[in-house]
């Protein structure tokens, strides 16, 4: 057992609006999730409020022109076109919004204290964290900065000999990878969605070594994500022998997302992150993606309760139903009437095709 409880870290700014309709973030999140936890009684005496990285910090790891035409994107609401095109911000789907900056600073603000705060023994979950896309100097998909990265940096810098990073959204950790791809210290493992953007990470790239990734076929259930998870990952874990593990826990490997076609309940997803989480002594457990607001709200707070060791009431306190009631989404068209009332999902159980089997020797041998 560590010798510390966990702790949770979260700010203000998640509960206000951020990207802007129709994009896939434009709905509640971690800000949800917050409140759902709360609600349950489950951030009493164990939150933390995330503080904002500073400029410098930034500069740890993104190039300064990159961060500073950030800022200036959202100080001036717009960006020239030469830059633009150079730092991906304001194309396509990293668009340029109110407070963005603040935001994504927020965030590595947070992953930084999170490994800080682990560093002494103990699991810190940091639902809003996870933009595992972000690049040294361009935005991407979604992500402005990289805060999976400064966790990492952290543990490195606080004296980790080696960081095992384990990445189970439903998108391949591309940036996490390309950040570590020359560094022993540093190993990176991904689950992801076999033919899915951004079509990184085929099973045998390794990045000269350092990395794992395991893209897999849709409809992965709960039964194949057991076998990926104790048969491959956990023992690649092992193997490199961690001090500290930082663990991305995307709410989109789960059935019913809109931009992913994985097929996990949470409740698989909860007890992956718990088996991966016991094999180091320093745990930063992140969000990710996700875009079904119920998956990430039920999905997130259920996996703290677990972490935490809170019980989940039968039934839920009213407090907790009005939050789950009171989600949206204007891309999940049904809405499943134990999203509204539960947190733990139904198993998802199935057949392990051979293809499953054909991963976990490939990320062996
Ligand atoms: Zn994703």
């Amino acid at each position: 057992m560590r010798p510390l409880a966990p702790l949770y870290i979260g700010a203000e700014i998640y509960a206000r609006a951020a990207f802007p309709p129709p994009h896939p973030l434009a709905i509640p999140r971690a800000g949800a999730v917050e409140a759902l936890c709360r609600a349950l009684g489950w951030l009493d005496g164990n939150y933390v409020t995330s503080p904002v990285a500073s400029r410098a910090e930034l500069e740890r790891y993104h190039d300064a022109d990159y961060v500073e035409a950030l800022a200036r994107a959202d100080r001036e609401q717009r960006l020239d076109d030469a830059a633009r095109a150079r730092f991906q911000i304001g194309v396509g789907s990293n668009p340029i919004f109110p407070g963005m900056f603040e935001r994504a600073s927020t965030a590595v603000g947070g992953s930084l204290m999170a490994a800080r705060l682990a560093w002494e023994g103990r699991i810190v979950f940091h639902p809003p964290g996870g933009t595992h896309h972000g690049g040294r100097a361009r935005a991407s998909g979604f992500c402005f900065l990289n805060d999976p990265v400064f966790a990492v940096l952290e543990f490195l810098a606080l004296g980790a000999a080696r960081v095992a990073y384990v990445d189970f959204d439903a998108h391949h950790g591309d940036g996490v990878e390309d950040a570590f791809a020359d560094d022993p210290r540093v190993t990176t493992i991904s689950i992801h969605e076999q033919n899915r953007w951004p079509r990184t990470g085929a099973l045998h790239d390794r990045r000269g070594g350092s990395a794992r990734n395991m893209p897999v076929p849709r409809g992965l259930n709960d039964d194949e994500f057991a076998v990926l998870v104790g048969e491959a990952v956990a023992p690649l874990v092992s193997r490199f022998a961690p001090d500290a593990l930082v663990i991305l826990t995307g709410a989109d490997a789960l059935a019913g997302d809109p931009l992913a076609k994985l097929a996990l309940s949470n409740v698989a997803l909860g007890q992956a992150v718990e088996r991966v989480a016991a094999l180091a002594p320093a745990v930063v457990v992140l969000g990710g993606g996700g875009y079904n607001p119920w998956n990430v709200a039920r999905g997130w707070s259920g996996l703290w309760g677990r972490l935490a060791g809170y019980a989940i009431p039968e039934p839920l306190p009213e407090a907790a139903l009005a939050v789950l009631t009171g989600l949206w989404s204007g891309r999940v068209r049904e809405i499943d009437p134990a999203w509204l009332t539960t947190l733990a999902d139904r198993p998802r159980n199935g057949a392990v095709r051979a293809e499953i089997r054909q991963i976990v020797a490939a990320s062996l041998a």
